[in-house]
C-alpha cells in the first residue's frame, strides 16, 4: 500500500524546556515538526523572551519560574548556560513528577553530573546530552528546524542509567536529523576542548588583540579582513554568557589542551625565526588534509 505513511506517537506527552534561545527553539521547532511531543511549554530567564516563545508559536505555555513549567513534564530538557545548571536543578528538583527524563544540551558534560545529579529525586532520570551544532546566534528568534540534521549528538549517560530513559533520549535526537554517539562525560570534556573549547578562545584572543591596537589600524582591521581574520570574527561573536561558563566548567582539559597549544605555537615561532621552511610546510600539509577529511565526513 502507498500513501503517506501512519504518524508515530509522540516520544513524550510534554516537553519541557528551561531557557529558550538558539538551541531551546531549534529544539521546540524540530520536535514539533516530527510530531515527537505532545505539548511544549518553556521558561526563560525574562519576560520578553518567554512572550517571544509564545508570540512565534514555538510553546503553549511560557513562565519565568522554571519550577512551575516543569510540572508534569515527562522530558525536561535544560537549554541555558552550564553555569546556571546548579541553581536550577535545585529549584525544579521539588516538583519533577516521579520517571521524569532530565536531559540538557550543554557543551561541556562532567558539570552536568556535579551540578545536576545530586538534586534529582530517587526515580528521575538524567541523561545529558550535547548537540554538536549551533551558530553564533543567540534567543528564539535565531533558531531553526534543521539544526540537527546530520550532525552529531553526544550523550553522556553514567554508568547504571535507566536503558530505556537513554533509549528515548537517543530516539529524540535521531529522529530530529542527529547522529548520536555515547561517550564518558570526561572524554566529551577533553574531545570538546579541541574541537570547540581552543578554536573558540583562539578566535576570542586574535580578535581581542586587534581591538587593543591603535584606533588608526583598527579601522584597516576591518577594512582588509577576509584576509582571515573574518573567518574569527564571526566564532567570537558567540554568546559571552555561554563562553564564559564553558572555560570555567570545563577548566582543567582546557588547560590541558592551552598548555599544548603554547608548545606548538612555540615550535612555529621558532622554524619562522629560524626560516625553517620544511617544518612549516610539513604541518601545513597535514592540516589541509584535516580540512578534506571534514568535508568527507560532510561535517564542513
Ligand atoms: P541562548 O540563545 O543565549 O539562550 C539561553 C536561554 O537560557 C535564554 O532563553 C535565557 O533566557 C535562558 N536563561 C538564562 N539563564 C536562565 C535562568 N537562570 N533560568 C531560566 N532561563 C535562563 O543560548 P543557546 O545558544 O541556546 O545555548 C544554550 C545551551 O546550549 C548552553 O548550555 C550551551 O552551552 C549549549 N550549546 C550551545 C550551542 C551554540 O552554538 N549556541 C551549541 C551546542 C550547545 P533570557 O533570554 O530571558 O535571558
Amino acid at each position: 500500500m502507498t500513501g503517506t505513511p501512519a504518524p508515530t506517537a509522540p516520544l513524550f506527552e510534554r516537553m519541557a524546556l528551561v531557557g529558550i534561545g538558539l538551541i531551546g527553539s531549534s529544539l521546540a521547532r524540530a520536535a514539533r515538526r516530527h510530531g515527537l511531543v505532545r505539548e511544549i511549554v518553556c521558561s526563560a530567564r525574562s519576560q520578553t523572551t518567554c512572550d517571544k516563545a509564545l508570540e512565534l508559536g514555538l510553546v503553549e505555555r511560557a513562565s519565568t519560574d522554571s519550577a512551575a513549567i516543569v510540572e508534569d513534564a515527562d522530558l525536561v530538557v535544560l537549554c541555558t548556560p552550564v553555569g546556571t545548571y546548579a541553581d536550577i536543578a535545585a529549584a525544579i528538583a521539588p516538583r519533577l513528577r516521579a520517571g521524569a527524563v532530565v536531559t540538557d544540551v550543554g557543551s561541556v558534560k562532567q558539570a552536568v553530573l556535579r551540578d545536576v545529579g545530586p538534586h534529582l529525586p530517587d526515580g528521575v532520570h538524567l541523561v545529558p546530552g550535547h548537540p554538536v551544532a549551533g551558530t553564533e546566534h543567540s534567543g528564539p528568534e535565531s533558531g531553526f528546524a534543521e539544526l540537527f540534521e546530520g550532525r552529531w549528538c553526544i550523550l553522556t549517560p553514567p554508568a547504571g542509567t535507566n536503558a530505556e530513559a537513554v533509549r528515548r533520549v537517543a530516539e529524540l535526537w535521531t529522529r530530529v536529523g542527529s547522529n548520536v554517539e555515547m561517550m564518558e562525560a570526561s572524554h566529551h570534556d577533553r574531545v570538546l576542548a579541541i574541537t570547540s573549547h581552543l578554536p573558540h578562545l583562539i578566535a576570542y584572543t586574535i580578535v581581542g588583540t586587534a581591538t587593543d591596537l591603535e584606533a588608526s589600524t583598527q579601522s584597516e582591521v576591518i577594512k582588509f579582513s577576509a584576509g582571515g581574520f573574518r573567518d574569527f570574527t564571526r566564532i567570537a561573536a558567540s554568546d559571552p554568557e555561554m563562553w564564559r561558563d564553558i572555560f570555567l566548567n570545563n577548566r582543567e582539559a582546557v588547560l590541558e589542551i592551552i598548555q599544548r597549544f603554547t608548545e606548538d605555537l612555540t615550535m612555529l615561532q621558532r622554524a619562522i625565526r629560524w626560516g625553517e621552511g620544511d617544518v612549516l610546510e610539513d604541518l601545513f600539509t597535514r592540516t589541509r588534509a584535516i580540512r578534506r577529511g571534514i568535508i568527507q565526513a560532510k561535517q564542513a
